[in-house]
């Protein structure tokens, strides 16, 4: 089977459909959460993502688009724009929302948005934290986002105690997912913050077990206008320019 993998959308319809048409025809969408928040177009965003054949998790941000999570852990521009998503939703899209779970297990593959251990909050940012998190799933593959940073961990167990390794992605070039357990972020579609401004995600082929990490460009300009008309707040208008 060939699977969109994406997450991180927070609202930007420009980068969703970028991401669409650069990926073709996939049998299913995989998606690690955070649909909503920051962004301009929470409903556009939730709808094309329901017309695909599709996987869903919670994240932290729609948690606390829905109330379900205490806004004031979040940073004052993140609060606002979660508010103001809140106050755009449709009932039916706040539905879906409400509904989605914090892990799915499908096949070889577990999918949380933070980590297993903790599937809305924790970031796994460090080979340290990748290493304690492959004592929480036993299948041999993780899927996570919330770090809008793509890359992977790999478990290297040749070792008396077995050690997480950081790689970073190959673009466009499909790597063997072989014999080692991975935790593998496909990077953030509508925020990404490792530099680069293009949307990220992965295209998974569970059947031949390779991905492919890939970026494409969407109008970022498009969907700045959107926020400054929406009076979102001006630094998460900024940061999509450069991808921080
Ligand atoms: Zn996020």
């Amino acid at each position: 089977m060939r699977c969109l993998v994406l997450s991180d959308i927070h609202s930007n319809l420009e980068a969703l459909q970028a991401v669409f048409q650069d990926a073709g025809s996939v049998d299913q969408v995989w998606c690690l959460g955070d649909v909503v928040g920051y962004g301009p177009n929470p409903n556009e965003c939730v709808e094309l993502l329901r017309e695909h054949d599709h996987l869903c998790i919670a994240g932290n941000h729609d948690w606390a688009t829905l109330g379900k999570l205490d806004l004031r852990d979040f940073n004052p521009d993140a609060r606002e724009a979660n508010l103001w998503n809140r106050t755009q939703l449709t009932g039916d899209n706040l539905a879906y929302l409400e509904e989605l779970p914090e892990t799915i297990i499908e096949g070889e593959f577990t999918l949380v948005h933070g980590s297993p251990r903790h599937p809305i909050w924790e970031y796994i940012i460090y080979p340290s934290t990748a290493e304690i998190n492959f004592q929480y799933f036993d299948t041999p593959y993780c899927l996570i986002g919330h770090t809008h940073t793509p890359g992977l961990f790999q478990l290297d167990n040749r070792h008396d105690n077995s050690r997480a390794d950081a790689v970073a992605p190959r673009w466009s070039a499909p790597v063997e997912l072989a014999s080692k357990r991975l935790i593998l972020n496909p990077g953030s579609v509508g925020q990404p913050r490792d530099g680069d401004p293009r949307a990220s995600y992965a295209i998974l082929d569970s059947e031949a077990l390779t991905v492919e990490h890939r970026r494409v460009a969407y109008p970022v300009e498009e969907t700045q206008a959107r926020m400054m008309k929406a009076d979102l707040p001006l630094r998460l208008v900024l940061r999509l320019g450069y991808g921080w």
